[in-house]
């Protein structure tokens, strides 16, 4: 069963949980329950979640249901989820903030040893919610500026806070594709995949601010000035610290054209499985680029 053509993702009314089922192989570890909310945002999130649905549930080290919140100003307040019962939560949502008990129960969850991955415009999304800007580590957009927090700056060989620059948090050039460098070879996800390879067309997010606590750059790209960026090493890829939680953070995604990149698709499985282990089990493909 291949849920995204059996259910569609527009649920009838209000918001509910949509099992994804199990059409991928079978792991020989226990799989890991993730949850995928969605819903709202500024990007193709119908067109978008069904591809990362696929990619965890064919994995089979997954097993997906998909949250899907009320639509843009509709009534919110009842929204929440059961994050306990889940391994690892991703996120493909950015609107409306989300009720304070949703806001309480996810934010137990993740300092309690819950498992997130945010996924690109995730990173735009509430600015005013301290706490989840603590787990994002950094983000764009949604006013956010210099009292966001620093920039996180390659300087002699290490990620460092730049709190004495002010100006915006968040921009990006035309879409394109772009260098990956891989920053922490030694990390579970980071671990056998090449010191650099082309990424898919997308965009190069630069210019992310937040407050940067206990943050580790795992990947960056370069932000040329022919493409109007930053001339920066800007993080891409990176993982937060947040209570007992572990959070992987990837800016890349913007679109199905981005995601349908085996780069994409690695990172995002293995960093999944390292958010909610802290372990990594799934080999790096074959055909990974380089
Ligand atoms: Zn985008």
């Amino acid at each position: 069963m291949f849920f995204c053509l059996v259910f569609g993702l527009v649920p009838a009314a209000g918001f509910g949980i949509v099992t994804a089922g199990t059409a991928g192989q079978k792991s020989v570890l226990e799989p890991l329950s993730v949850l995928i909310i969605t819903g709202q945002n500024n990007h193709a999130w119908e067109e978008t979640t069904p591809v990362l649905a696929q990619y965890f549930d064919a994995s089979g080290r997954f097993e997906v249901d998909l949250l899907i919140s009320p639509g843009e100003n509709e009534d919110i307040s009842a929204f929440n989820a059961p994050f306990a019962e889940y391994d690892v939560v991703v996120s493909n949502y950015n609107g409306d903030l989300w009720p304070e008990p949703m806001r309480n129960d996810f934010e137990a969850y993740v300092r309690s040893g819950g498992g997130f991955v945010v996924v690109h415009a995730a990173n735009n999304a509430f600015p005013e919610w301290e706490e989840y800007n603590r787990m994002t580590g950094i983000g764009g957009w949604g006013g956010r500026d210099e009292t966001s927090g620093p920039y996180v700056r390659l300087r002699n060989g290490a990620f460092v806070a730049d709190h004495e620059t002010p100006g915006r948090g968040g921009k990006h050039g035309p879409r394109h594709e772009f260098r990956i460098d891989n920053r922490r070879p030694d990390h579970p996800v980071m671990k056998g995949l090449p010191e650099s390879w082309m990424h898919a067309e997308d965009e190069l997010y630069e210019l992310l601010r937040g407050p940067a606590e206990n943050l580790e750059v795992l990947a960056t790209a370069f932000s040329g000035p022919e493409n109007n960026g930053s001339g920066e090493h800007e993080p891409m890829v990176m993982t937060i610290r947040y209570g007992g939680g572990r959070v992987f953070h990837t800016t890349l995604g913007h679109d199905t054209t981005a995601m349908n990149c085996i780069g994409f698709k690695t990172l995002l499985l293995r960093g999944s499985e390292w958010a909610a282990t802290g372990k990594v089990t799934q080999p790096v493909p074959v055909n990974f680029p380089d």
